[in-house]
């Protein structure tokens, strides 16, 4: 087989980072992007979480090339792209609709992106071979796009993304359209997938869920502006603000008031010492619902746990969770959720049920209650 130089015997691309600066994208008098900065690493898994209309797919499209931006620079390590057309940026990209060709064989659609950059026959055929078994399609390779199933066809339209090495792999949504069971194991197999060709993938989902089990960082994007880029680990347990907090998992907020020394208070809860506030700006304490425990008679060390008492207004019993939303004062509700187990009394709490709720200090995370940054 002829060699050419810039052949690599590894499945393993070279991957490139992505610089995004001051990207901002117009449609009328509506930012779809506002001054977007983004820096995405050589071949990490980068996730853009957002509600929809949020700007996920312009963002996505702007590094594909298939929009022009109004302002802003993407570059692709040194080299700007903006004015790149996107068949010259070579990105891999999946879509929600699989976009395959109807009229073609598994193979064939895998094999167009080399047929389009005139890849030679037998390296074609290696190549195809080599993507079909990474998705574990191998003995389909004749089948029909209409004899497969949805998860299957998602597979192909993958592999056509990843067969002629892009060195960016973009995907916007692309379990979206499977069911639950599926999509959760294709999460699984992305990841591995990832893993093993180590491109730099931009990753497009509005399910939290999902970006946490994914990334190795997060971007949430709220309005065309992005809220926090992070771990999910620290999305979750350091929101910035409270579009963060709410759009990443559950949560409680409770209003802190401040007293003339700094300390943070919650009604005549003590919650924080020494945190760094501004003045003039409201603060909230974020509770996560996992992180409340019921204390019973046992006695607690207030400099360790902070202790909310109140009611139980309901309960409910939801398999290997159970959920108690907890009046703590006339106004304020704590959500509470525990693991449950067969013998626990606590699987079957009820309405107006007194209730002791403790929770670390360590486990405080306080919050600007406005959500501008
Ligand atoms: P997401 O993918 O997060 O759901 P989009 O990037 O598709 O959001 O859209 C961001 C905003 O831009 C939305 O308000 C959407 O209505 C608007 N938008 C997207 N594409 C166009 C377009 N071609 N023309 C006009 N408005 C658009
Ligand atoms: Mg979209």
């Amino acid at each position: 087989m002829a060699s050419h130089p810039d052949d690599q015997s590894s499945t393993k691309a070279s991957a490139l980072p992505i610089h995004i600066q001051g990207l901002t994208k117009k449609y009328g008098r509506m930012y779809a992007l506002n001054n977007v900065d983004l820096e995405v690493r050589s071949g990490e898994f980068l996730t853009l979480l957002g509600p929809s209309g949020s700007g996920k797919t312009t963002l996505l499209m702007a590094i594909a090339g298939f929009n022009r931006p109004d302002a802003g620079s993407i570059r692709f390590a040194d080299t700007e792209m903006i004015l790149t057309p996107p068949h010259r940026r070579n990105v891999g990209m999946v879509f929600q609709s699989y976009a395959l060709f109807p009229h073609m064989t598994v193979a064939e659609n895998i094999a167009f992106p080399l047929k389009l950059r005139g890849t030679g026959a037998e390296e074609t055929a290696q190549r195809v071979a080599d993507a079909l078994a990474t998705v574990q399609l191998s003995d389909l390779g004749e089948r029909g796009i209409d004899q497969l199933s949805g998860g299957q066809r998602q597979r192909v339209a993958l592999a056509r993304a990843f067969v002629f090495r892009p060195r960016i792999l973009l995907m916007d949504e692309p379990l979206s359209a499977l069911d639950k069971k599926l999509r959760e194991q294709m999460q699984i197999e992305l990841k591995h997938l990832h893993e093993q060709l180590g491109v730099t993938t931009v990753y497009v989902t509005h399910d939290q869920r999902e970006a946490l089990t994914m990334s190795d960082r997060i971007a949430v994007i709220n309005d065309g502006k992005l809220a926090q880029v992070d771990t999910p680990h620290a999305i979750y347990n350091r929101p910035v603000n409270r579009f963060v907090a709410d759009f990443i998992g559950e949560s409680s907020m409770l209003p802190l008031t401040r007293d003339d020394t700094g300390k943070l208070y919650f009604e005549d809860h003590l919650i924080a010492t020494d945190y760094q506030t501004e003045t003039g700006k409201d603060y909230a304490l974020l509770v996560r619902p996992e992180r409340l425990f019921m204390i019973g008679d046992e006695t607690v060390d207030a400099d360790k746990t902070i202790t909310f008492s109140g009611k139980v207004r309901e309960f409910v019993f939801q398999g290997e969770t159970a959920f108690a939303l907890t009046s703590i004062s006339d106004t304020h509700d704590l959500s509470f959720r525990f693991g449950t187990d067969s013998s626990s009394s606590q699987d079957s709490m009820r309405p107006g049920d007194p209730v002791s709720l403790g929770l670390n200090r360590q486990d405080v995370i306080v919050i600007p209650q406005t959500s501008d940054q």
